[in-house]
């Protein structure tokens, strides 16, 4: 790859014709037309918070260096910006009144009310700026590894880099859209943001079972993306008519490979969404994420819900009992061992080798306290299963 150090634009040039698209969110053009600002790859606008703006013009006002901008030369005079985007952004809203900044007296400052010296500073501001020349996947590539100043990219916005193309345009205007007024509803199942591209992720997560990067390649040249969406709403419709409720602990669960799994089932909804009262009322269950895949399986995998398990000195004292009185009694200090033909049928287990037990399941409202408790041999214990 060939890079070329340009020092000598300034940013009334890289301004020249700046387009900002207030819909999306997103600068467009610069240098006369020649510069595209935000590449399909690019994450949305970031910056528009109102202080990272403010925080960029009064870095030129000062003279701070604005730090480097790499232009990838896509043709003859045409460039578009690999990293930078946003401070250049930010330059073009300011330079055409999009917002202002305090001056020294506390007052509101936009452009175009700025003392003329001032004006001049800005325009005249030269940025350091990197031309690099390469084929696609060489900038790509590299794209990959420049981690700037600004927020790194995260999993998802590298994929929409490495992939992008017409089906990555669709999936954003769509998943990464937070005008979209689905986006309520979506949360309450999907966790992280929409500009950060973790709906997109996702649905595509479920769509491609998981494999999304070969499935964004399989698609990059798509002009529709029909089965995303129609997939996404499958999932999300089979939610919704399983779980009346809205739970917090829902947002952020493997749906995918839930409706998968169990999207054949008959579940009846009013039942389901009173074990769910319940299950939350249920002072035995550590891990109320694991409720909602527990019923959909049927109640039988209690492992899902971390049932409160019971302590040291429960154990301890229930064997030390279990013992004297097996060795009494000349039979196996496991219970059902003693029930046995076998050579374990006197064997006295050391403590290591048994594990505690819920003489009634907790799945039949057995308590974990030491009432309910019985120490079983490992291998008993397992065969009793973990219910
Ligand atoms: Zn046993």
């Amino acid at each position: 790859m060939k890079t070329t150090l340009l020092t000598e634009i300034t940013v009334r040039e890289i301004c020249d014709g700046f387009v900002y698209n207030e819909f999306e969110g997103k600068g467009l053009f610069g240098l006369g037309g020649r510069l595209t600002i935000q590449p399909e790859y690019q994450r949305n606008y970031i910056y528009a918070d109102g202080k990272k703006d403010v925080a960029v013009i009064e870095s030129v006002l000062k003279g701070y260096p604005l730090g480097l901008i790499y232009f990838n030369k896509v043709a003859e005079n045409r460039f578009e910006v690999l990293d930078g985007q946003q401070r250049i952004t930010s330059l073009g809203r300011y330079l055409t009144g999009k917002f202002a900044i305090k001056d020294d007296n506390d007052i509101p400052q936009y452009f175009s009310g700025l003392a003329e010296d001032l004006q001049q500073k800005i325009l005249d501001t030269k940025l350091l700026i990197y031309e690099c020349e390469g084929t696609e996947s060489e900038i790509k590539e590299w794209f990959k590894t420049i981690n700037i100043a600004g927020i790194p990219l995260n999993e998802q916005e590298l994929r929409n880099a490495i992939f992008s193309g017409p089906f990555v345009t669709r999936c954003k205007e769509v998943f990464s859209n937070s005008n979209n007024a689905n986006i309520q509803k979506w949360s309450a199942y999907i966790s992280g943001t929409v500009n950060r591209q973790d709906y997109l992720a996702c649905a595509l997560d479920w769509v491609s079972k998981g494999h999304i990067e070969h499935y964004m390649s399989q698609h990059r040249y798509d002009t529709t993306i029909d089965e995303v969406t129609r997939y996404f709403n499958t999932v999300i419709d089979w939610i919704s008519s399983v779980f009346l409720d809205v739970e917090s602990e829902m947002r952020g669960l493997e749906w995918g490979r839930l409706y998968e799994t169990y999207h054949t089932a008959p579940y009846n909804a009013a039942a389901i969404s009173q074990r769910v009262q319940e299950l939350y009322a249920d002072p035995y269950v550590k891990n109320r994420k694991g409720i909602f895949e527990y019923l959909l399986g049927g109640e039988v995998q209690t492992s899902l819900l971390l049932v409160r398990v019971f302590d040291e000195a429960t154990k301890k004292s229930v064997y030390k009992q279990q013992t004297l009185q097996a060795e009494q009694e000349g039979i196996s200090n496991c219970p059902l061992c003693a029930l046995g033909h076998e050579a374990n049928r006197t064997k006295i287990w050391k403590i290591g080798d048994m594990d505690a037990d819920h003489v009634t399941a907790w799945s039949k409202g057995g308590a974990t306290d030491i009432h309910n408790c019985q120490m079983l041999c490992k291998s008993h214990n397992r065969a009793k299963g973990n219910k």
